[in-house]
């Protein structure tokens, strides 16, 4: 029996898989990759599943599951060393990212406690420079250890040189290249999470915009906050069998946000704002959709799976909200999970 890829992903969708490799070893991982790269067979590196949409059709390649395990740190006795540079923290590309989060709240290392609850695997989250409630995981890495696809050698990129942006990297902008090894954190020490950078995560904690408030604390109401949204993954609760956000924030030239539309401006001159206003105001609410397949009950900007759909389905309701979005705006929505085997 083929391997059906709606058992790997989150939004339950997605057809058969070629061939299926499980690697729980960093050799077994390279050694699937390259096996594959020299019968010049398409392979696809799969984490968590939890930010791919999988044509119906399936994937006719190897799928190469990454189910490596390791957590170390610069120290001996695995605490790490205390120092003001904060301690290193290197984790194989198959842990759960989730999991790393929680061990670093209780370890009190700082700076990954608003992003918890997200899920996946520590080794995709420099492809799209995982974020969250004001964190996101380039102002934590120091390094990516990656197998080169196209070299066919391993290389370490220092942060500097991820090329990382707003849900973006180096390794996206060059998919299927690099196959992430492993990640090394920096990570500051103490009981104190990173200043709180989300207006809403600092109204939760009672504290202001700016400020610090206990690591567990962080944790806490940031799962709070996110399984409000049903952005907390739960088998019961299908407004969580989604992609998370199914379009990126559109970053505009100054300008051309639409009046009454959320406004972050950026560094360089433009103007970032929110996809989900855009879908609300295009007459797009919470629930929107038909029985297969609609925007979740909880956050408009997760397109879930309600039950019995088809990637196609899902796909139908995307196109409907982006056109609808481009004819009320002039704004063209862009989808922020990977699409396998099939286009918006
Ligand atoms: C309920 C929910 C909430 C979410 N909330 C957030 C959020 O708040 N912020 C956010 O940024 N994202 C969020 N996401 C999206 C998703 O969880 C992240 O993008 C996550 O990092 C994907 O990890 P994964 O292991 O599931 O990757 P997958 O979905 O398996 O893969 C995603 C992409 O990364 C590639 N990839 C995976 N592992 C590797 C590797 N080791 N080497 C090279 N390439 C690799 C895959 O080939 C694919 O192109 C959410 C998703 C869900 C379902």
């Amino acid at each position: 029996m083929p391997e059906l890829l709606r058992d790997h992903t989150t939004l339950r969708l997605g057809g058969p898989a070629g061939r299926f490799v499980s690697a729980g070893t960093e050799a077994e991982l390279i050694e699937a990759v390259r096996e594959a790269d020299q019968e010049d067979r398409p392979a696809l590196v799969l984490g968590g599943g939890s930010n791919l949409v999988v044509a119906d059709e399936g994937y006719p390649g190897t799928v190469v599951e990454v189910a490596t395990r390791g957590i170390h740190t610069d120290a001996d006795g695995g605490d790490g060393a205390a120092s003001c540079g904060g301690v290193l923290v290197t984790v194989a590309a198959g842990e759960t990212w989730d999991d790393l989060v929680a061990t670093a709240v209780a370890r009190g290392w700082v700076g990954l406690e608003a992003l918890s609850g997200i899920p996946g695997s520590v080794g995709a989250t420099p492809i799209q420079n995982v974020g969250a409630y004001g964190q996101e995981v380039a102002q934590t890495i120091a390094s990516v250890r990656v197998w080169d696809r196209r070299l066919r050698g391993v290389r370490t990129f220092a942060a500097a040189d991820c090329g990382f942006g707003y849900r973006s990297s180096r390794f996206k902008a060059d998919p299927g290249r690099h196959l992430v090894l492993s990640v090394t954190f920096q990570l500051p020490q103490g009981d104190l999470g990173a200043p709180v950078g989300y207006a809403e995560l600092a109204r939760t904690l009672g504290v202001e915009v700016g400020r610090r408030a206990p690591l567990a604390e962080v944790r806490e109401a940031v799962l709070g906050l996110r399984r409000a949204k049903g952005m907390v993954l739960d088998a019961e609760d299908h407004d969580t069998w989604s992609a998370g956000s199914f379009f990126t924030n559109p970053v505009l030239p100054a300008g051309l946000v639409p009046p009454g539309a959320p406004a972050w401006p950026q560094a360089d001159g433009t103007v970032k704002t929110s996809a989900a206003w855009l879908i609300e105001h295009a007459g797009f609410g919470k629930g929107h959709g038909g029985p297969a397949a609609g925007l979740s009950t909880k956050h408009t900007l997760a397109l879930t799976n309600r039950g019995a759909a088809r990637t196609a389905d899902l796909l139908a309701l995307a196109r409907e909200v982006r056109d609808g979005v481009e004819a009320r705006f002039g704004i063209r929505l862009v989808n922020e999970p990977v699409l396998v085997g099939c286009t918006l």
